[in-house]
């Protein structure tokens, strides 16, 4: 269940960036920068991280992304809330990469 600390966050929520438009940014909810770290891969533009909310304990999966498109780049930030054996599979996992490729749907 959500608590008041990650509640705004939901189920899932998305923020993106386009080169050169920045009145069409959205950004993740503020909530999301409140969220202890629990583990973290990649690096540079791509990073995946499983962060647990410090009130509740609920567990997300949170990514970056960024991508090269005709005519400009795209920056995408994302987050996730965990159930419980998604949760348990991303701790036990070798790469967060494969709960994630999961829970994103893409
Ligand atoms: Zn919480």
């Amino acid at each position: 269940m959500a608590c008041d600390t990650c509640g705004p966050i939901g189920a899932r929520a998305y923020g993106g960036q386009k080169g050169g438009r920045p009145e069409e940014d959205t950004w993740l909810p503020a909530a999301a920068q409140g969220l202890e770290m629990v583990r973290e891969e990649g690096g540079g533009d791509r990073v995946r991280r499983l962060v647990r909310c410090p009130a509740c304990g609920d567990h997300f999966l949170s990514w970056t992304d960024y991508e090269f498109l005709v005519g400009g780049t795209e920056d995408e930030q994302g987050i996730v809330r965990l159930d419980a054996a998604t949760t348990e599979r991303a701790l036990a996992a070798r790469w967060l990469l494969e709960v994630l490729h999961e829970v994103r749907g893409y």
